[in-house]
């Protein structure tokens, strides 16, 4: 499973994206929700983050060319990037 670093507190350069991320004040934890219990609400509490963030099409851009495939980028979980990435193949075809 590949994993983006832009949810941990790393220091980004001020022209970096990742540097007006709406995440960079929350838990890395709320982005990558683990197991059957809580999942969807801690999704929701993600995706609640993500529709504030300025930069969320370059978050999911980023999430998509590198094709990471385990938590919320871009204000999409996973399961939704995956069905994007099938319907955009399928328009392709
Ligand atoms: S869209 Fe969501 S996951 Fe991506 S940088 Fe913004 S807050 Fe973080």
């Amino acid at each position: 499973m590949k994993r983006s670093t832009h949810h941990m507190p790393n220091t980004p350069s001020t022209d970096d994206w990742r540097a007006r991320a709406a995440c960079r004040s929350e838990d890395p934890e709320l982005f990558f929700p683990k197991g059957e219990v809580g999942w969807k609400t801690n999704v929701d509490k993600a995706k609640k983050v993500c529709r504030r963030c300025p930069v969320h099409r370059e978050c999911l851009q980023l999430a998509l060319d590198n094709g990471l495939d385990d938590g919320v980028f871009g204000g999409l979980s996973d399961k939704e990037r995956r069905v994007l990435i099938r319907r955009r193949t399928n328009n392709a075809a």
